[in-house]
């Protein structure tokens, strides 16, 4: 197996694609983004290049940095010449479970038999993707909080079969990136997920049932929680759609009653309001992603 990471390559060129390549792409990894859309490519350049220059103007990093990590930088839209000399490949493609194991399939046929494959998957089994592949106990997960060069945490899931020596470089890998890794099993939602979801639907069923209104709801949990921003605001960054999957994966994988989808929240996504993403869900975005006014659906009568 391999024992220092010095290339990577990233597919899927995405909100955390991008994020995933930057901070690579920073610490000095030779970084490949792999994406089907060439578009997604030049988009995903652009927001790199523009986080740099946010981080610059900041002073978290030099003029010299900056120039560096472009020059780490790769770009492809052929799926098996992009991971082909990676030490590590980790997935950041859509959260389908049928693309991820297709991606599965292919990069473990198309990368050195040595590299270790990791998923930045949400809720998806790190062991079932593994299971696609030739090599199980090199596949992990390596689970990036949005946005990634910001956020310190990263979630390490080992999947059924994972070799303890792929899940120390792993963490060493993320410690070279500045982050800190923590490392949990393999169940529905990991634990991010698993605590973070249901309170969210907790939070959509206190408004379903009237208990009180979205902003009543949001700024309890603000104020008296100290949390940065209330669940419903949080709902509505995330993507409504996303949270509906999780809890699909939670309620599936545990068979329990309690992690069942909001009927709102249900509601709500077969509505195509999805959050910020589709300029509403629990708050309107017409005037941008700050946006405080809440929904016209939400809008208490006195
Ligand atoms: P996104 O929709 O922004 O990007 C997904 C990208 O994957 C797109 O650019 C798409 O073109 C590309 N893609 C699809 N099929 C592909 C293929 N076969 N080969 C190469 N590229 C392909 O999604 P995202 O929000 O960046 O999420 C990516 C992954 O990260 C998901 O598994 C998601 O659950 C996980 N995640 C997301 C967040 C978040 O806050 N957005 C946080 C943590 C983890």
């Amino acid at each position: 197996m391999i024992d220092k990471i010095n290339s990577v390559a990233v597919v899927g060129a995405g909100t955390m694609g991008n994020g995933i390549a930057h901070v690579f792409a920073l610490h000095g990894f030779t970084t490949m983004v792999v994406d089907i859309n060439p578009e997604q490519l030049d988009q995903a350049y652009g927001t790199i290049t523009k986080n740099l220059d946010r981080q610059l103007a900041k002073e978290l990093i030099t003029e010299e940095e900056k120039k560096a990590t472009l020059d780490n930088l790769t770009t492809s839209t052929s799926l098996s010449e992009g991971v082909a000399s990676a030490d590590l490949v980790i997935e950041a493609a859509t959260e389908n479970i049928a693309i991820k194991k297709e991606i599965f399939l292919t990069i473990d046929q198309a990368s050195k038999p040595d590299a270790i494959l990791a998923t930045n998957t949400s809720s998806i089994s790190i062991t079932k993707l593994a299971a696609e592949t030739k090599r199980p106990t090199q596949v992990i997960g390596m689970h990036f909080m949005n946005p990634v060069p910001v956020m310190k945490l990263v979630e390490i899931i080992n999947g059924y079969a994972t070799d303890a020596a792929v899940t120390a470089l792993i963490q060493q890998t993320a410690e070279q990136l500045q982050k800190i890794p923590l490392v949990v099993n393999d169940y529905p939602g990991f634990v991010s997920n698993r605590i973070l979801m249901p309170m969210i639907n907790e939070a959509i069923y206190t408004l379903y049932e009237g208990v009180a209104g979205v902003s009543e709801i949001d700024q309890i949990m603000q104020l008296g929680m100290a949390h940065p921003m209330g669940p419903l605001k949080l709902a509505d960054f995330i993507g409504l759609d996303v949270c509906l999957s999780i809890m699909r994966v939670l309620h599936e994988g545990f068979g329990n009653p309690k992690y069942a989808p909001c009927p709102l929240l249900v509601n709500m996504v077969a509505a195509q309001k999805l959050g910020i993403k589709s300029k509403e869900g629990f708050y309107d975005y017409q005037e941008g992603p700050k946006s405080l006014k809440i929904s016209h659906q939400f809008t208490r009568k006195e």
